[in-house]
């Protein structure tokens, strides 16, 4: 499908990505940015199709955060979006902008829209060693994101007395009565749950995701304890796995591999990395902090919402980067790191690539994310790899016009080599 190459002016390349991809734009640094990547490193190569939904703060506050829901429908028909971070409004934000309301976080409202799963893997550099020396590739960190702690309900006992867990069936039944604790005094009980439909959503995101991009599945909870919570959790993987991916994964000679979560974590450490670590929702939550700082730097994570019937949405783990966006709103130059918002384009145009066998625009994919690798292992860094590292290492750290510049030179190299 020659096609889908087109020749523009006689030398330079454009690539036209044929069905549509969800563009959700955001808020503050990271819009800025978005516009440059835009105009420096997609326009001119790739013949953009993209249905776009400005999720800026004042737009969703205008919208009564309709465009939200919108921008999630249209994740799902057109199965690949790319989003810009946002801004989660707190009380401070609500004034600073005038907002009608406490508006809820974009990311929550499509990831519920999508009964998502989140994949977190950090961008390596060879120039800036992984804490963890013996990481060759990403650890990738799913985290299922339901329930548990996150849907607790809590009770700070004030006096002694019996705390019950009590279940009572539609009918009003009472199916189950146990004592959690006769408290002799004060002290504190708390009640989670989670849902079958939910972890076998995540458990399918998981394995589903580890095949399309050729990695083993890791993991790890604690049935020997949890033998009824925890127990729950591993029973439900193990019956994805044999019922609907043990074929496909053998014939990749891919592995699934649960253990206790201790024995995982510590073997995650001693790995080479190059495996998806699914984690239920706490541990996940620790986890992917733990792996970000333990392979670079938070600016560096990549992230990808991935939901069970193969819906994919690409973003920068970060947020807005708001004392950039202050200080370049004054005038400054300043030094945002563009490499997760880079990838997060590239990550949805390989997609759209793969799903339309489109075999250009994911070469294309490809070059992006080399040129933004080439730049930095050439030394010119940003400033929050500066502050991780010993000077020697590298040797300047361009503004966000330069190093954008130098990322498009080597992209224009790249694309025709
Ligand atoms: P943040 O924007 O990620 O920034 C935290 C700090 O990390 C920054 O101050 C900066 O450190 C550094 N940093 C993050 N990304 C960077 C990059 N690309 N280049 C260089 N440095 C970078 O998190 P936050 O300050 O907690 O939140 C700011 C806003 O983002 C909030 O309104 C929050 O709601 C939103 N947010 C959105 C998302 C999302 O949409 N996915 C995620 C998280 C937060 P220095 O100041 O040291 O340079
Ligand atoms: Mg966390």
């Amino acid at each position: 499908m020659r096609d889908t190459f087109l020749i523009v002016d006689g030398n330079s390349l454009m690539h036209r990505a044929f069905h549509a991809i969800a563009e959700l734009d955001g808020d503050e640094m990271t819009h800025v940015l978005w516009g440059m990547i835009k105009k420096e490193l997609l326009l001119p190569f790739v013949e953009l199709n993209t249905e776009y939904y400005d999720l800026s703060l004042p737009h969703r506050d205008e919208t009564e955060n309709a465009v939200t829901s919108q921008a999630a429908d249209a994740i799902r028909r057109l199965r690949v979006g790319v989003k810009c971070a946002t801004i989660t409004p707190n009380l401070q934000r609500q004034e600073e902008y005038g907002l009608k309301k406490l508006w809820k976080s974009p990311n929550a409202t499509i990831r519920a829209a999508l009964d998502g799963t989140v994949f977190r893997a950090p961008i390596l550099l060879k120039r800036v060693k992984p804490v963890v020396t013996g990481w060759e590739e990403p650890v990738t960190v799913a985290r299922h994101a339901y329930g548990d702690l996150y849907k607790a309900v809590e009770y700070r006992v004030p006096c002694a007395g019996k705390a019950e867990l009590v279940f009572t069936d539609e009918s009003g039944r009472e199916l189950s009565r146990q004592t959690v604790y006769d408290f002799p005094a004060a002290g504190v009980v708390q009640a989670m749950h989670n849902r079958d439909d939910s972890i076998l959503s995540f458990a399918r995101c998981c394995f589903g995701y580890a095949l399309s991009v050729g990695q083993d599945v890791w993991f790890g909870a604690k049935d020997t304890i949890s033998k009824d919570y925890d127990q729950t959790f591993k029973l439900l993987f193990q019956k994805v796995f044999d019922e609907e991916f043990r074929t496909d994964f053998e014939k990749a000679g891919l592995h699934y591999r649960y253990a206790l979560i201790d024995d995982i974590a510590a073997k995650v450490i001693r790995s080479k990395g190059g495996m998806v670590w699914a984690c239920k929702n706490y541990d996940g939550d620790v986890m992917s902090d733990m792996i970000a700082a333990a392979s670079a730097s938070l600016p560096m994570m990549t992230s990808v919402l991935v939901s069970p019937d193969g819906c994919f949405e690409y973003e920068a783990a970060h947020g807005t980067v708001t004392d950039h966006f202050y200080r370049w709103r004054k005038g400054e130059k300043v030094s945002t790191n563009p490499l997760a918002t880079m990838f997060a384009w590239a990550g949805a145009l390989r997609k759209r690539g793969e799903l339309d066998g489109n075999a250009d625009l994911v070469r294309f994919a490809g070059c992006l994310e080399q040129a933004g690798l080439d730049i930095f292992e050439a030394g010119h860094f940003t400033e929050d790899l500066t502050m991780l590292c010993d000077p020697s290492e590298y040797t300047d750290k361009p503004d966000n016009d330069t190093l954008l510049g130098l990322i498009r030179a080597r992209l224009e190299t790249l694309l025709t080599e």
